[in-house]
């Protein structure tokens, strides 16, 4: 398996390059469109041709670089069906699994930071997109998001997984890279060491966030897969 983890700043965003060693096929886990010169050269350099981009989510922080990615090399862009996204190629729900080369990736679904979120299972890793973060949770305070769906998610859809399974997440604020499902249900500031459903809703619904930068502009944006043209 060929694995890069890409980092967008700006947004504190985790991108993923999976590409497949023999077939030279690969995929991109929430492509940045911002990022999309740093990829092209990257697939370049690697030799690797771009089958499908997979969101883990429609984001509300930054815009994807999936529809630039299918003009620019025919890549497929796979959302679930409940995401809102109907420009994608592939609407995808739970228990899918996609192939690609002799990658396997298992969809499930993850829901409550958005109704359609999803989380991409590689043999030993996961990429949790902002359902599970690295000591942390997605917010649930906007895009239909539900602190108890999101309890529910995590504890039965991916605290389940092999405890050391690699936990790859969407975001990271604290420049940590990656994670095991078994330091989460131990650590977790949210959801770890036992942590009730009751105390987890109470923690978000205390939480009192911050209105998202850009959310204005990145959702009409990513529920056209990034294309849409600005409106004054
Ligand atoms: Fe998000």
């Amino acid at each position: 398996m060929i694995f890069r983890q890409l980092y967008e700043p700006e947004t504190s965003t985790y991108s993923y390059l999976v590409g497949c060693e023999r077939s030279r096929r690969a995929i991109l886990i929430d492509p940045v469109a911002s990022e999309i010169e740093q990829y092209l050269a990257l697939l370049q350099s690697l030799n690797l041709r771009l089958i499908y981009t997979l969101e883990t989510h429609v984001h509300a922080d930054h815009i994807t670089g999936a529809g630039v990615l299918r003009e620019k090399l025919g890549s497929k862009s796979v959302v679930h069906r409940d995401a809102g996204a109907m420009c994608a190629d592939l609407l995808v729900t739970e228990g899918v699994t996609l192939q690609v080369g002799d990658l396997d990736i298992e969809v499930r679904h993850t829901p409550g930071h958005t109704s359609g979120c999803v989380s991409y299972v590689m043999t030993d890793r996961v990429f949790t997109g902002d359902a599970l973060l690295i000591g942390g949770s997605g917010r649930t305070d906007f895009q239909q998001g539900d602190a108890g769906k999101l309890y529910d998610s995590i504890t039965t859809r991916l605290f389940t997984l092999p405890a050391d399974t690699l936990v790859y997440p969407g975001h990271d604020y604290q420049g940590n890279t990656v994670s095991t499902i078994k330091q989460e249900i131990a650590k977790n500031a949210r959801l770890g060491g036992g942590r009730t459903r009751e105390e987890f809703i109470a923690i978000m619904r205390d939480l009192k966030l911050a209105y998202p930068k850009f959310i204005d502009k990145a959702l009409p944006a990513n529920q056209s897969c990034g294309l849409v043209v600005e409106r004054d």
